[in-house]
């Protein structure tokens, strides 16, 4: 195998310069520029897939703080085992929305975000939204989150037309100029072992007056490597509340920052 002076393997290389090539493109192609103009910091919760778990535990976390949070859903997940353990019920879907949480889309097929084509990703979307019509009719998606990876510039401007803000990812908040095609968001899983991590980014979040976007899988003792534990996700939620910070899913947060609502 050929080595640079870094030992890094030429592939390797290629991986990494694929991986910033992809970072860069999400960020900055198909932007929708946001102001995020707060007095008060926001943290918003967040799920993928999503798991039973996510609701029947985590739900519960975040509605004994009078707290609600947002539920990404692939609705050709549903009742599937998957990697992130048992998905959710169409019964899961009745209960989150009756105790005011959010259901979000995440794509009928839980499409990659990245190596999906820019029209079937749109395909999944608006089967996702058709698939929920006859399921729970009175029930809408007004944001989605990206599966397993960033998108591409051009699927952001297909699906921003359907969606007041899409989710990614990237380990931090938005402050200042966001992009409603690629809010940031912090993956609980990726600092679970790294209690003072998730405080420091909730701290920077206040001092910026930011909107932070925690998103996770599972909630369970024994979680996947996609989720985390009870105990763990009622810390961060703990020190949430105590930054200060309102609370809110993400298109109520959306709307509390001056989104419009017709979207
Ligand atoms: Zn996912």
């Amino acid at each position: 195998m050929m080595n640079d002076g870094a030992g890094l393997s030429v592939s390797q290389l290629a991986r990494r310069a694929r991986g910033k090539y992809q970072r860069i493109t999400a960020h900055y192609l198909s932007q929708r520029p946001f102001a995020i103009k707060s007095q008060i910091p926001i943290v918003s919760f967040t799920f993928d897939d999503f798991p039973r778990s996510a609701l029947l535990t985590g739900g519960v976390i975040l509605q004994s703080f009078g707290l609600a949070g947002t539920y990404y859903a692939s609705l050709g997940l549903i009742g599937t085992q998957s990697d992130t353990g048992a998905m959710f019920l169409l019964e899961d879907l009745k209960a989150l929305t009756a105790q005011g949480h959010e259901l979000g889309c995440h794509t009928f097929n839980h499409c990659h975000a990245w190596n999906t084509s820019p029209r079937l990703f749109e395909e999944s979307v608006i089967e996702n939204r058709r698939v929920l019509s006859t399921l729970m009719p009175a029930t809408f998606f007004k944001t989605l989150s990206y599966p397993v990876s960033v998108p591409r510039g051009r699927t952001k401007r297909r699906v921003s037309e359907y969606f007041a803000c899409c989710r990614g990812g990237g380990q931090t908040f938005n402050a200042g100029k966001a992009d409603l095609n690629y809010l940031s968001a912090f993956f609980l899983e990726q600092a679970r072992d790294n209690p003072a991590a998730i405080k420091h980014v909730i701290e920077q979040n206040s001092k910026a007056k930011g909107w932070l976007i925690f998103a996770t899988h599972d909630i369970s003792e024994q979680p996947t490597q996609w989720g985390c534990t009870p105990d763990f996700f009622e810390d961060v939620v703990q020190h949430s509340v105590h930054s200060g910070a309102r609370i809110l899913p993400v298109f109520q947060a959306y709307e509390a920052l001056g989104g419009k609502t017709s979207s």
